[in-house]
């Protein structure tokens, strides 16, 4: 199936060509001759962001409400599927009620730092998790008859320079840790659109890079829909068109499409190129039918509705990272007070182009009063702005603190400290907040803090001297509702990291080479990011990817794990729920093996199941686990690769809390490496195919040295053991026959054919 449009014949350049750009900011081109109505594209990620009145490039005109649902760092932590994809679901709805045809998310990149201005829009530091929500998400959206978009395709992991750096990234990074969540996402859910990134990706445009738009993308994921600009990520039309760029947005009032026109009757680019794109961009105008208004007025979906969803599925996003002494869940007749401004004033969304105009929005405040059955007091503690007295008003939560059995503190970013377009400079909370927390949990029985943030933060220089710490990321317009439900426990936390949070900032793994300078960042870390570098190099963590505490208690045991073909698994595993109420639990899977050439990470998340148990209640899950799960990508083969060996199957509490493993021998891949001249001569003794013959004949053809049978003569054949077989014959005086050689390659090629691969 394929999701083109051919275009009437008889259309002239010009008219195909007009369809490669937006004939504004928000719409693509409509060619009435062709029967095209225009397209409407707005954001996302996580509700719908449709402009008022005239358009403009920086949103100045205001959007019309929407519900904002969690931004993916939340739905990230709630490493649930069926969370991405009722937002999906919810946010199609609304772009259908709304006049909107494709909704710009979701956003799968990398957190590569903790940094990164822009991490409140992607899930995770791992390629499967945010892969398999993304996909969930699509599958929720277009199920709706509303067009996603991808983005923002690759590697495009910072926001310093975002429109020009260079992300200098090795191909098995890329492969392993930058492009699987996108690649799941094409295969599984097939987006109507891959938005491309604005950087570089090794000194190439995102833009107009055809090994990425083409080569990977089409050819080998089979995408067949729209590779759409991200807006002015444009350098070079033509060059995009021809690497596999199909639409450029915003419209540039035609010169774009001036610049096509003008290369084709040049003869500098192929027409095919022009009718190609145009096709596939003519192909959006199947989701123009399912939009049922298109005036822009707010209306045709149940608001009520979709805020208590947003507030059902943020309930199911924070993470409980601390709970010392059962702190939480609160009684509900506890003498609270509720310190913090963000209690009063959420945090829920970040700032930039996902900035939703939210239908309503709950305040922590107001929702714990209502679920309280004493008074709860509050006082702000901290002025939001910077601006006020920040020691009086900490005063004055001294001493209501004082008078309490428990002090809620509700700390976190300010949103001018995270925003799209900038990257953050620290990881800490603001002086003044620490000062808070700390004044706070001196004098209080007991503490919890409650955490908004888009980007992580810092826990040190106070987390020891509170109680309880639950992270409430940005958890959408319902968000303020959705903690006071997990403080009194009306919802039980199920959340899980999605990101490590690290001791100190230089621990993180990509810290000396972020953001980069002069234009390049160089992925030095390579594919040790985030917790495969912080599990690898033993860094302590003060708590890791996937750690997640709940109200009740899980037991994990009876794993096993069988193979099932050459290069795949199963697995099963018992969970139990041994506390006193029904929980969510997250049986997250690592594989770890130091099998084949090159360094693994410590271990990897390769699949991951949520499973809701009623307490007491026990189930066994059974998970199959792919080629994928154990293969690594050879630079060599130019593929993925499974080594003939032992891989360890963990069930992990988190990525360095190991609470279950078994081995399984697999027999991998019957790969014969390729020979040349140029491998070595270590490369060449050790083929099994011709290695045996050229020990043989070495004896001949190297008749000073002692024989390379003997310790001695394997001794210096080491010694000389990393030498291109090329040079070692020519400088070694090895009277080795002119042909022999050639002779030895042609058999170990064809040996090496006969051994196919396996995709
Ligand atoms: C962002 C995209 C967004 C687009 C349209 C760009 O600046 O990077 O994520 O979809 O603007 O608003």
């Amino acid at each position: 199936m394929t999701d083109t449009h051919p275009l009437p014949a008889g259309l002239s350049l010009e008219q195909r060509a007009s369809l490669l750009s937006g004939q504004d900011f928000w719409t693509t081109t409509a060619l009435d001759e062709a029967g095209l109505p225009a397209v409407v594209l707005t954001d996302g990620p996580h509700g719908v962001r449709r402009q008022e009145g005239p358009f403009d490039t920086i949103g100045i005109h205001r959007n019309v409400p929407a519900t904002c649902f969690p931004p993916a760092v939340a739905v990230g932590s709630s490493w649930d599927p069926s969370v991405a994809e009722r937002i999906g679901t919810a946010i199609g709805r609304e772009a259908r009620a709304l006049g909107v045809h494709v909704v710009l998310g979701p956003g799968v990149n990398m957190k590569r730092s903790p940094l990164c201005g822009r991490n409140f829009e992607y899930y995770a530091e791992d390629p499967l998790l945010a892969g398999v929500l993304g996909a969930a998400h699509v599958r929720g959206q277009q199920a709706e008859g509303v067009g996603a978009s991808v983005k923002h395709f690759a590697a495009n992991n910072q926001e310093t320079d975002r429109m020009r750096v260079s992300a200098d990234v090795d191909e098995r990074t890329l492969r392993e840790v930058y492009l699987p969540a996108f690649e799941r996402v094409v295969t599984e859910a097939r987006p109507a659109t891959v938005m491309c990134a604005y950087n570089k990706v090794n000194g190439v445009y995102a833009s107009q890079h055809r090994w990425l738009l083409t080569e990977v993308l089409r050819d080998e994921w089979g995408f067949d829909g729209v590779v759409v600009s991200d807006w002015g990520a444009v350098d070079d039309r033509v060059a995009a068109l021809a690497a596999g760029l199909d639409l450029q947005m915003p419209g540039n009032r035609g010169v774009g499409d001036r610049r096509v026109v003008a290369a084709v009757r040049a003869g500098e680019l192929d027409e095919a190129f022009v009718d190609v794109s145009a096709a596939r961009v003519a192909g959006l105008a199947r989701f123009v039918g399912a939009a049922a208004g298109s005036s822009g007025v707010a209306g045709g979906f149940d608001v009520d509705a979709h805020h208590a969803l947003a507030r059902e599925l943020a309930a199911q996003c924070a993470v409980l990272l601390r709970n010392e002494r059962g702190t939480l869940p609160l009684l509900r007749d506890a003498r609270v007070v509720v310190v913090g401004e963000f209690a009063r004033t959420p945090r829920f969304q970040g700032g930039g182009s996902s900035n939703v105009h939210a239908t309503r929005v709950e305040s922590a405040l107001d929702a714990v009063r209502a679920l309280a059955a004493a008074d709860v007091p509050f006082t702000p503690g901290f002025p939001l702005d910077g601006a006020g007295d920040a020691a009086a008003l900490r005063e004055e939560a001294v001493a209501l603190a004082r008078s309490a059995q428990v002090a809620v503190v509700f700390a976190g970013q300010g949103e001018a400290e995270e925003s799209e377009g900038s990257d953050r400079e620290t990881l800490d909370l603001p002086a003044v907040q620490v000062e808070l927390i700390r004044a706070v949990a001196a004098v209080a029985p007991r503490t919890v803090v409650v955490l908004s943030n888009g980007g992580m933060v810092s826990l040190e220089g106070w987390h020891d001297e509170v109680d309880a710490v639950l992270e409430g990321f940005l958890l959408g317009q319902a968000g303020g509702g959705a903690l006071a439900d997990l403080l009194y426990g009306v919802a039980n936390p199920s959340g899980h990291l999605a990101e490590t949070i690290p001791l100190r900032l230089g621990d993180v793994p990509s810290s000396v080479d972020f953001p980069g300078e002069q234009g390049h960042v160089r992925y030095g870390e390579g594919v040790l990011m985030g917790y495969r570098g912080f599990t690898t190099l033993d860094r302590p963590v003060r708590y890791a990817f996937g750690h997640g505490l709940s109200y009740t208690t899980f037991t994990t045991s009876d794993l096993q794990v069988v193979a099932t073909g050459e290069d795949t698994a199963r697995l099963s595993v018992t969970v139990a729920n041994t506390g006193d109420r029904a929980g969510k639990h997250v049986v997250q899977v690592y594989v770890a093996t130091s099998a084949g050439p090159v360094r693994r990470p410590a271990r990897e998340l390769r699949a991951f199941t949520p499973v809701v148990l009623e307490p007491g209640e026990r189930r066994t899950v059974t998970v199959d686990l792919d080629r994928r799960a154990f293969a690594y990508w050879d630079v060599r083969e130019g593929g993925w690769v499974v080594p003939p060996g032992s891989y360890t199957v963990q069930i992990g509490a988190s990525a360095v809390d190991v609470v279950a493993s078994a081995t399984v021998t697999l027999v991998g891949d019957d790969l014969l490496p390729a020979l040349t001249l140029d491998s070595s001569v270590e490369d060449w003794l050790g083929h099994p195919v011709v290695g045996p013959d050229l020990l043989e004949g070495f004896a001949g053809w190297l008749p000073d040295l002692p024989p390379p049978t003997t310790a001695e003569g394997l001794g210096m054949l080491r010694m000389v053991g990393s030498m291109p077989m090329r040079r070692f014959v020519a400088d070694m005086g090895a009277s080795v026959p002119a042909d022999e050689l050639d002779r030895m390659v042609a058999r170990a090629a064809t040996a090496r054919a006969e051994r196919v691969a396996r995709p």
